[in-house]
Order: C-alpha cells, then structure tokens, then sequence
C-alpha cells in the first residue's frame, strides 16, 4: 500500500503567508506528524484533516514553529478526542520539551497536577531509529541551534528531511535517499539555518536535484528562479510525495 509524506506547511517561523515547517507522513495503518507547531490545527484543516486523524507525531527539536501546536494537540486529544496520541523524541530534548517547554502550560489541569504521559504515549528513543505504521525512520543529527539537539529523519531510506538545520555537506553526502527536503532560508547570513547560497555552493549538483527547499521567508517569489534552476524547487504546501 502506498504511504505518503505531505507538505502542511513550508514557512520560516516569521512568515505570515504559509504555516510552520511541519509535515505529515500518511499510511494506511496511521498518520504521523512531523513536528507540530503553532499553526498546526490551521494547517491540518487545509488539508482536511484534524487532531482526530493524527495517531503519532515525532518532534524535531524544540522551537515554537516546531512544538507550540502541541499544548493544543494534547488538551483537545485528551479532552475532545478522548485519544492518545503517540508522541515521539530522542531522549536528548525531554528537559526542554517537557520542563523547559510544555509543563507550564499542561502541568496543572482541573482534576489537579497532570504529567507528560496523561496526555501522550510517550515513545522517548534512546537509539536513532524507530520503526511505526510500517514506516522505518533513521534520526539524523543536523547542525541547528548550538548545543540543541536537532534532528532531521531518513524515511523509509527513501525521503530525507533535514527539519531545521545549516548547511550540512559532511553528514548529506554519506546518505541514500529519492529526495529530500531541506532547510533554507533567504537572508544573506543566518548562524542557525542554511543559506541559499551556503546550499548552492557547498551541496553537489547530484544532491541538489533531488532537493526542495522548505521553511523559507515570504520574500520567496523573488528567488524561484534561482531555485528551479539549482535544486527541484520550493516545497509548497499541499505537496504530496509518495513513496
Ligand atoms: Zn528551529
């Protein structure tokens, strides 16, 4: 049976006209998001889709573009849905997720104090790969945020999405995959994410036709150009890639 990576939003954090870089991988045996930032429920519902259609959902890292969505996904998973949700990280971000992030919103509710697993199925990884929905999921060590772990996913050997990162030319070039979805971003110096010239100049060509960049400025009309000619193109939202 087929499965499907989706695109629900391909957007830099501070743009208004496309929703977070967040994505889902559709199969038949369950959906699962990959990331859930703050405009999650709009972007789902772009799609036709809700918090009722989500069964997992791995997390990244932990920025708001990538983790606010999920403080409305677990109240209304456990209080409208009456659903658990299987939420999915490397072990190296609980701090952040849950006591850095999460708890001062979702530790106390009415029946009095709430832990991170009265909301989710917690499935906290201690090695980099996990396997759900039939769907083998390799975790990619990418170069974000100094000193915070990020990761970026292998699918299935098929699909590689870098989630948010730099330019990362070492770690790319040892890895197999059909295509890939890779950060960037359009300002001219940015210390955390990929430039578009950092990509052109660092990636080989091989590489970069099997690439479309995601989480891009609003400003993006300008360089498309440049982008089709270089790498497969933007990653648009609604983009279905089926593998
Ligand atoms: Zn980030």
């Amino acid at each position: 049976m087929s499965k499907q990576l989706l695109i629900l939003g391909c957007g830099h954090s501070e743009s208004i006209t496309h929703f977070n870089n967040n994505a889902a991988i559709l199969t038949p045996y369950g959906n699962m998001l990959i990331d859930s930032g703050h405009t999650i429920k709009h972007a789902l519902h772009k799609q036709n889709m809700s918090i009722a259609n989500i069964d997992a959902i791995f997390i990244t890292h932990v920025h708001g573009d990538h983790v606010f969505g999920l403080e409305r996904i677990a109240y209304e998973a456990k209080f409208i849905h009456n659903k658990r949700i299987t939420l999915i990280f490397h072990e190296s971000i609980y701090q952040e997720l849950w006591h850095e992030t999460l708890k001062g919103s979702l530790g106390k509710i009415g029946e009095g104090e709430a832990k991170f697993s009265d909301y989710f199925d917690l499935n906290i990884l201690t090695e980099d790969n996990f396997t759900i929905f039939d769907t083998k999921y390799q975790l990619i060590p990418v170069k974000h945020t100094p000193n915070k772990s990020t990761f970026g996913l292998l699918i299935d050997e098929k699909i590689f999405y870098s989630s948010d990162t730099t330019a990362i030319k070492d770690t790319i070039n040892t890895l197999n995959f059909d295509i890939c979805f890779h950060d960037v971003t359009l300002s001219e110096f940015n210390p955390v994410h990929a430039t578009l010239d950092s990509l052109l100049v660092q990636y080989p060509e091989h590489i970069k036709q099997k690439m479309f960049l995601m989480s891009y400025e609003d400003s993006f009309e300008q360089y498309q150009e440049t982008v089709n000619q270089a790498f497969k193109g933007f990653a648009y939202q609604g983009q279905l890639i089926n593998f």
